[in-house]
């Protein structure tokens, strides 16, 4: 059962809201302040977060940035009050992914939901396949491609660019590496994992000497950036 949390103060507003996503097969929680939604989030995993923009203790826009600041990935819809400023609501480093003016319908509501659901699997399924710098890689079929033209890897270098597609931006340590993908603590080197770092990168590097993708961190590993 997919999972809302409605931070609204407004107690008609949201019983209202409750009763509605939950008689739409939702398992709802709700608060009225944006402190005990905030605290929420830090123990529940929710798929989704209806937030309203003024709430008596903190705005919406600073819950939000919380939320996100807490590394949560569930998708932000923000309930605005007509002439709050939508800008902000949209805008990248406040990380909402959506916003709804009050008064708005019933259905409009629930379709925004699902579109917001459907997001979300959207972003989980991405980890089977990635595209970047015009190339393809499909983790499932273990498929790979750079326009017409197919790319030869290995199940292990598929292993090896899924996960760190899966960490992109983290600096990775190969003895890490050598735990999560090969699976073995006591290596006599690891020389193993730079070898695969080299091949990997003349397949997906248009320039080996220079990566772009598969970066060397100076005395603690890699990294991987699209
Ligand atoms: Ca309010």
């Amino acid at each position: 059962m997919k999972k809302l949390l409605i931070i609204e103060d407004e107690i008609a507003v949201r019983n209202g809201l409750k009763e509605l996503l939950t008689a739409e097969g939702y398992s709802v929680d709700t608060y009225g302040t944006g402190k005990a939604g905030v605290d929420m989030v830090k123990s529940v995993v929710y798929d989704v977060i209806l937030l309203d923009v003024m709430l008596p203790d903190m705005t919406g826009f600073d819950v939000c940035r919380t939320v996100r600041s807490l590394g949560v990935s569930s998708r932000i819809l923000m309930l605005t009050a007509r002439g709050e400023e939508i800008d902000k609501v949209l805008g990248l480093e406040l990380g909402a992914d959506d916003y709804m003016t009050k008064p708005f319908g019933k259905k409009e509501l629930i379709a925004r939901i699902r579109a917001l659901l459907r997001r979300k699997e959207n972003i989980a399924q991405a980890l089977e396949e990635v595209a970047f710098d015009g190339m393809r890689f499909d983790f499932t079929k273990q498929l790979a491609n750079r326009g017409t033209k197919q790319i030869t890897m290995t199940s292990k270098e598929f292993k090896l660019l899924r996960y760190f597609v899966q960490h992109e931006g983290e600096v990775i340590s190969r003895a890490q590496l050598l735990d999560d993908i090969w699976g073995y603590k006591n290596t006599p080197t690891t020389r193993t994992v730079d070898n695969y770092i080299l091949s990997l990168r003349k397949k997906i590097e248009k320039d080996r000497t220079k990566p772009k993708h598969l970066i060397t961190v100076h005395t603690a590993g890699y990294k991987f950036v699209r």
